[in-house]
């Protein structure tokens, strides 16, 4: 498992151009989507998701979190 893939584009287009480290973001404003985990004892966090999408045809390359450093809530 390599990263060639990953680095000649869009899986779908071919494209070279990626919009990176989008917010997925909600209708209402209400908080954002992403994973949870536990901050302290009972506190409870939420990591915000993002991606990498392609400005040319809208595909989702890539999905993910940027602070890996949690306790994640699994359950
Ligand atoms: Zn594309």
């Amino acid at each position: 498992m390599g990263n060639e893939g990953y680095a000649t584009g869009c899986s779908h287009c071919g494209g070279q151009d990626f919009a990176v480290r989008v917010r997925i973001g909600q209708t209402a404003e209400v908080g954002h989507i992403g994973l949870s985990y536990k901050d302290g004892l009972l506190l409870v966090g939420t990591e915000p998701l993002r991606v990498d999408v392609c400005t040319a045809c809208g595909t989702i390359r890539r999905l993910y979190v940027e602070n890996v450093d949690h306790r994640w809530v699994t359950r």
